[in-house]
């Protein structure tokens, strides 16, 4: 079958800031705000893509997710593009997809979930903008695209280098400056960057890394799923306090395992 050429320029609508504290400086626009994409028209999806998504912003609205910021990165971000062909038709369903190696895709309702989480750290509250932000767990790339709207610098590192390549070749298109991947073992944080003013994790350990905690600013906040005193995986928020580190304990979550070394 013939490839069809790239036919419409696809904006990435610039997201509205982060509520600031009364008083803060205004926040300036992100870089991946400015930017326009030429991508193919949506191979396989039926709908225009535009309002089918806009139908799943509306659904995360409906869900509890508030912020206008991370609503409007969801509203952006062509999740279809990020999975196979074959699942192209369920790519705005709230349900996580399969990725290849084993892996998946986070539903979008907990992308937008951990977004918003990220977007309460003290920091990000008073200063009206998200700094560096880590992810453990690129995956296929979709969640590091979401961060880019909302922070200004995303390093998003991946132990599986087959998926490391295939979020390369989903984000390739989309010109993300502000995006840097990254290949490795998340479990050891990603030093050169640090610190960080939020660090995400997309796979669920038994214990914190440690590096994560002294990767993170003060300010900063983590959130990660976690297996709790039962087994069962929580959402877990760390807080960098100017009195120490504060967990706080969420809903349960079903993330893939987070594993050490590479592969
Ligand atoms: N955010 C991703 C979700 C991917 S699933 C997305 O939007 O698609 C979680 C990913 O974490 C998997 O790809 C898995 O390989 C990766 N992972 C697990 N342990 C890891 C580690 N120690 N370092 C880096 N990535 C890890």
């Amino acid at each position: 079958m013939q490839q069809r050429r790239p036919g419409f320029p696809a904006r990435i609508a610039p997201a509205p800031p982060v509520k600031a504290r009364p008083g803060a400086a205004p926040a300036a626009p992100y870089p991946s705000a400015r930017l326009s994409v030429a991508m193919a028209p949506p191979a396989g999806l039926g709908l225009d893509s535009a309002a089918v998504r806009a139908r799943m912003v509306q659904r995360l609205a409906a869900g509890g997710v508030t912020d206008p910021a991370v609503l409007a990165a969801m509203g952006a971000v062509e999740r279809h593009r990020f999975v196979d062909s074959a699942l192209v038709n369920q790519a705005y369903e709230d349900t996580s997809l399969p990725i290849g190696l084993g892996q998946t895709i986070s539903k979008p309702s907990i992308v937008a979930r951990m977004a918003q989480l990220l977007l309460g750290a003290e920091t990000a509250r008073t200063t009206g903008r998200l700094g560096r932000v880590l992810e453990i767990g690129t995956g296929c790339g979709y969640q590091a695209a979401v961060l880019a709207c909302l922070a200004r610098e995303v390093y998003s590192i991946e132990r599986l280098r087959g998926l490391h390549e295939k979020a390369r070749t989903h984000l390739r298109p989309l010109r993300l400056a502000n995006v840097h991947l990254l290949f490795g073992d998340g479990m050891q944080g990603y030093a050169r960057g640090a610190p960080y003013a939020a660090i995400v994790a997309a796979a669920g350990g038994t214990q914190l890394p440690e590096a994560w905690c002294e990767q993170l600013a003060p300010g900063g906040r983590l959130v990660a799923p976690m297996a709790g005193a039962n087994g069962q995986q929580v959402l877990l928020v760390v807080d960098r306090t100017a009195q120490g580190l504060k967990q706080t304990v969420l809903e349960p979550v079903h993330f893939v395992p987070l594993k050490s070394g590479v592969a």
